[in-house]
């Protein structure tokens, strides 16, 4: 099935617990050794020799697939589709915000504005051109929703198939964006770490190409392209980078909920030294909600041994009781000097109102981020003259009922300027 070119970019994988490489068609999801994630290994020797960062600079595609070349798969086709949409997402500079916080520079990149307002679309559309170099007929995924809206959408944007387990307590507007997309939807009544597991064994039974955060290695690779787009931003506004030196080094800091968006990110700056493109990699911050910590856990006991918790928290993007690529998202901080960060719901709420002040609408899981860089610049762990880019994951209208609690009700009056004046 997975015949390559004579000469493919993409050589196979790399098991992160124990080292073990395999061929590209040898296995599908995660180490059959010892269930260890899987990383994706491209031919950077060639690739080095091939191409420069001016190629891509060059390329006329503004979404994420300008760096095909970057990425283990083949150009999906779909031209004119929203598969072909994904990423490429802005970066503003929240004057007042970095004011508030005595930071000189901060940045945040709003991937709350992919084709279906989440990061996701950058895994799902990768996944599907995955699907269709393979000739999968049928995707399935288990999400808390986002990623399912995004698998939803990109794959209906090309006529795939697509199935879709979620918890029956996602949020109404992504289970709607599911059946809008016209997935076959399926709503599991238990948590999300059940629907993952019967996902895994459905796509067993049935023979679906599985998508799953964190146990496809090809999440991470499409999730690595917001990390290509930072690089290159750096690069093109000559802010922060020569080309190949970071001058001031970066801090990034994302939310973390099975910790696949922070490998991603990673694994795309790995690459970036691993081409001579970039002298080192960002600082990563990741953040994690109050009860949903596991991977930050890991992360402060100093190990990387992932205790599973019964989570509890109302961004729902980021509830999960046992991470999927917790070990990777431990390294993640630990590797590029980052560190993880705890937050509590009332700090996540309070950050969905600080960042709409600025014109940013995100859901919980997206202000968890910004919580963190408020903690991280109280405890001293980012100074003044630290730049730091924050990610917003998520786009705010997914989750109206979180939303109304960041802000006190409008008032409601008759319409007369008596009523008016009383309330003005
Ligand atoms: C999935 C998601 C995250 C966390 O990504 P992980 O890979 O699970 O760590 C953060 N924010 C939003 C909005 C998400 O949908
Ligand atoms: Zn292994």
């Amino acid at each position: 099935m997975d015949t390559a070119l004579p000469k493919e970019k993409f050589v196979g994988y790399r098991c992160s617990l124990c080292g073990r490489e395999f061929a590209p068609g040898e296995v599908t999801y995660t180490c059959p050794v010892d269930g260890g994630n899987l990383d994706v290994v491209l031919d950077y020797d060639s690739l080095r020799q091939e191409l420069r960062p001016e190629d891509i600079f060059a390329a006329g595609e503004t979404s994420l697939w300008r760096y095909l070349p970057l990425l283990p798969v083949a150009d999906p086709g779909g031209l004119g589709t929203t598969l072909r949409a994904a990423g490429g997402t802005p970066v503003f500079a929240p004057g007042r915000l970095a004011d508030k916080l005595g930071l000189r520079n901060l940045w945040i990149k709003d991937d709350g504005r992919n084709p279906t307002a989440s990061f996701k679309d950058r895994a799902s559309a990768v996944l599907v051109a995955r699907a269709r170099q393979i000739g999968a007929e049928v995707m399935v995924t288990a999400s808390t929703g986002n990623a399912g809206a995004a698998l939803a959408g990109m794959a209906a944007a090309v006529a795939q198939k697509a199935v879709i387990f979620a918890p029956r307590t996602a949020p109404p507007a992504k289970i709607a964006q599911l059946l809008i997309y016209g997935a076959q939807v399926i709503l599991v009544d238990g948590t999300y770490d059940q629907a993952f597991d019967l996902t895994v064994q459905a796509a067993d039974e049935f023979g679906w190409y599985c998508r799953n955060t964190g146990y496809n290695p090809f999440t991470a690779e499409g999730k690595k392209s917001a990390a290509l787009e930072i690089w290159e931003w750096a690069v093109q506004e000559g802010r922060l980078a020569k080309l190949r030196d970071l001058e001031t080094r970066l801090t990034v800091i994302v939310s973390v909920g099975d910790g696949n968006i922070i490998s991603g990110l990673h694994k795309g700056f790995k690459d970036l030294v691993a081409l001579g493109w970039l002298a080192q990699t960002p600082r990563i911050f990741g953040v994690q909600a109050e009860g949903s910590a596991a991977i930050a856990n890991a992360f402060f006991a100093g190990n990387e041994t992932i205790v599973p918790v019964a989570s509890n928290t109302l961004a729902d993007s980021i509830s999960v009781d046992l991470p999927r690529d917790g070990v990777r998202a431990v390294r993640a901080a630990r590797q590029t000097g980052g560190t993880y960060l705890v937050v509590s719901d009332a700090e996540i709420i309070a950050a969905i109102g600080e960042m709409g002040k600025v014109g940013i609408f995100t859901e919980p899981a997206g202000a968890t981020a910004y919580a963190g860089l408020v903690k991280a610049v109280h405890n001293g762990q980012i100074k003044p003259e630290d730049p730091v880019m924050v990610l917003n994951t998520g786009n705010g209208l997914k989750d109206i009922k979180a939303a109304m609690m960041a802000v006190p009700e409008a008032p409601v009056i008759e319409p007369s300027m008596a009523a008016l004046k009383k309330i003005i």
